[in-house]
């Protein structure tokens, strides 16, 4: 919470500057494509997926950057008052997006969040996870759960959105992101079909992450159980020898082959509980931010699935 006050002190800050120096205007749009602004990577290729060549996409947070902690630059705030869709999150970390939001005109603007494509669930804590002073404020409202993309079934949906969104703001080439988003969808059901399947054929049905644990809505929509060192959107790095403990138990007393790791995290809790029980530290990718390679490279969320079944395989048979 502390973390998030002072982004939000520098938004202040960076806002007050802006509107004293004026230089808050419309930026031109280039060519005649729809303009689209997308915050992070998943709703950036959520949006490729469905607009192709038809929308000129800029992603805010440079690849690489971690998505939980980003300080916003000007830049950052003139580009979210020129797009013609805005297209975002919505979560707890992207408080400071929605106070950019608030203080410029909405007028002419399409706004999708993918918060609003799916039900919510509140982000969880396990008793032995360490969880730091300022995520265990106690009297705040509910605090959900920001990862929606991570349940393919969500991805689906957010699809959808995403289709109308698109149409809304260029009704001329509607059909086009209709067919688009169609041909996407069909290969997310083939994806949500593959995890089906792997699960229903499953050895147990419980995944152990020395990490951070973004994939609660993946883990519900398939059944499956988790244990994590640190809740959803933690920061925490330094974990408390109990958590370690504990995931250790649990991976000696249910012959847990493989310890996750997530997307760009160093590992280091996954590689100690790795090194006390023998078992495989492996990558489970949620896709919240990619590298810079992996960008150029051009991963997809797809990519990135296509790599977890093959983790999931290992960590379940
Ligand atoms: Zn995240």
């Amino acid at each position: 919470m502390k973390r998030r006050m002072r982004s939000l002190c520098g938004l202040a800050l960076l806002l007050g500057l802006l509107l004293l120096s004026g230089c808050a205007g419309k930026a031109p749009e280039t060519g005649n494509r729809l303009q689209v602004l997308a915050a992070a990577f998943p709703e950036y290729d959520f949006v490729r997926a469905v607009a192709g060549d038809l929308a000129e996409i800029t992603l805010l947070l440079p690849p690489g950057a971690e998505a939980h902690s980003y300080e916003p630059t000007p830049q950052d705030i003139a580009r979210i008052g020129s797009c013609r869709v805005f297209v975002y999150g919505g979560g707890e970390s992207d408080v400071w997006l929605d106070r950019i939001l608030d203080s410029q005109s909405r007028e002419g603007k399409t706004i999708l969040s993918l918060m609003d494509c799916c039900a919510l669930r509140e982000e969880e804590i396990q008793a032995h996870m360490t969880v730091r002073e300022e995520e265990e404020e106690e009297g705040e409202e509910p605090e959900y759960d920001e990862h929606v993309w991570t349940s393919p079934v969500n991805a689906i949906a957010i699809t959808q959105a995403v289709r109308d969104a698109l149409s809304a703001a260029d009704p001329a080439n509607s059909a086009s992101y209709a067919a688009n988003a169609e041909a996407y969808i069909r290969q997310l059901r083939e994806l949500d079909a593959s995890l089906r399947e792997l699960v229903k054929g499953s050895a147990r049905q419980l995944l152990v992450f020395g990490d951070r644990f973004p994939f609660l809505y993946f883990v519900r929509e398939y059944g499956l159980r988790y244990a994590a060192a640190f809740p959803g959107c933690s920061s925490g790095t330094d974990v408390n020898p109990a958590t370690v403990a504990h995931l250790i138990d649990l991976v000696r007393s249910e012959g847990i082959p493989v310890v996750f790791r997530c997307d760009l995290s160093a590992g280091k809790i996954a590689d100690t509980i790795a090194e006390a029980t023998g078992a495989r530290v492996l990558t489970l990718w949620s896709g919240h931010t990619v590298s810079r390679d992996a960008f150029k490279a051009g991963e997809t969320y797809l990519t990135l699935w296509a790599k977890n079944l093959e983790a999931l395989k290992e960590a379940l048979y």
